[in-house]
């Protein structure tokens, strides 16, 4: 049978971490946190379990928990969201990013990604008859230019998928970049899918440009989060997706056939937290911050070049002071040689290109990111 993905193999997430596995290597791969999810979250899981919440939830989500992520796009973002018509609770940022591709994009229209990107956006695309159109976006500032994208743009674009912050690059948007965003959306009547998973991990006191900050904006976008990231439960796949209301219900009626509903005491246990104890969302980015700065200052005897990161919980590391080898060559390598697992850039390129760059997950204990900086100093 021809395949539907002939371009796509296993991804690079579970090739590192088995390598690293396999190697007893420390694992600054796969982008996960090395702690656990908070006691309470686990509490309140533990306890909707045993009061028997345990049957399917509403396809959209629970109702407790779609009105907590209503009042937290309002008080993070000033967002009026309708909890009922315009949440929708998803298996990770992953089922939200699938459906909304295959909400918007019809057979033969085109989609604007930045590279580096995010390894699900293109084969969502692909599946949904789309086209991915890749601008490639450089070490070391990774910077858009507006204009090359705005030159992008054809007939048959249907939308452009963002990422702030953005995995890989630790990059954020400015202000700037959501204004041309928004000129071009409204000039070529766009869509914008938001990828913004890492919503509340930002350093150094910059504010998460979120599309839903916008009104203008927000009635073109389709903004997609991950409990994952934010209460350290990668594991449960738990994720939703923020349109307007004609999007959303294109958005449930393909939902309800890929999960039909997600999980429905972690959704409770989720509402709760959210509820009982909003300082955690809040604490997230000085607690992401330390662990930045404690490995950035490890790292500082080395001889990699360490590019600025903004936000997410990534750091890239210009290694060709240190090796000719391209990047997948030196991953494989620093895992075997000093028992450091990374994740090379080129894999997040459509082209396969690489500025001998790597990225580092520092969501790690403390004692993980200093012994990998020493090992790493070694070379
Ligand atoms: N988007 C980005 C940019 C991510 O980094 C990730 C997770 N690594 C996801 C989406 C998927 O999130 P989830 O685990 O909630 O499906
Ligand atoms: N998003 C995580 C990362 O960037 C990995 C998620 C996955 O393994 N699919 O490392």
């Amino acid at each position: 049978m021809e395949s539907k993905l002939p371009h796509v193999g296993t991804s690079i997430f579970s090739k590192m971490t088995a390598l690293a596995n396999q190697h007893g290597a420390l694992n600054l791969s796969q982008g996960f946190p090395e702690f656990d999810a908070p006691e309470r979250l686990k509490l309140r899981l533990t306890q909707h379990v045993q009061a028997g919440m345990n049957q399917y939830a509403p396809s959209p989500g629970m109702p407790a928990l779609q009105q907590q992520i209503a009042l937290l796009a309002e008080r993070k973002y000033g967002a009026q969201v309708d909890a009922a018509a315009q949440v929708t609770v998803t298996a990770g940022a992953t089922e939200a990013l699938f459906v909304a591709i295959q909400t918007l994009v019809r057979p033969g229209d085109e989609v604007i990604v930045f590279d580096p990107a995010y390894d699900s956006y293109a084969p969502a695309i692909e599946l949904a008859g789309g086209r991915s159109v890749h601008i490639a976006l450089r070490s070391p500032d990774y910077r858009i230019d507006w204009q090359q994208v705005a030159a992008a743009v054809t007939t048959k674009t249907r939308g452009i998928i963002i990422n702030t912050p953005h995995n890989p690059s630790a990059k954020t948007l400015k202000a700037a970049d959501m204004a041309a965003l928004k000129a071009l959306v409204a000039e070529h009547d766009l869509y914008v899918i938001s990828d913004e998973v890492y919503e509340h991990i930002t350093f150094d006191a910059q504010p998460h440009l979120s599309a839903l900050r916008d009104p203008t904006l927000a009635a073109r976008a389709m903004v997609v989060a991950s409990f994952g990231k934010t209460f350290h439960c990668t594991g449960w796949k738990l994720g939703y997706c923020i349109a307007p209301e004609a999007l959303t219900s294109e958005f449930r009626k393909i939902h309800q056939y890929v999960t039909f509903s997600c999980f429905t005491p972690a959704q409770l246990a989720l509402a709760d937290m959210l509820n009982e104890e909003p300082e955690h969302v809040d604490a997230l980015a000085d607690f992401y911050q330390h662990k930045r700065d404690l490995l950035i200052e490890a790292l500082q005897s080395s001889r990699f070049t360490i590019l600025p990161s903004e936000g997410s919980y990534f750091l890239l590391l210009d290694y060709s002071a240190i090796s000719s080898l391209d990047d997948v060559g030196f991953c494989d390598y620093l895992v075997e040689a000093i028992g450091v697992a990374a994740i090379p850039l080129s894999v997040f390129y459509a082209d396969g290109s690489s500025d001998k760059v790597i990225r580092l997950c520092f969501a790690k204990e403390d004692n993980t990111l200093l012994e990998a900086a020493k090992r790493l100093c070694q070379l």
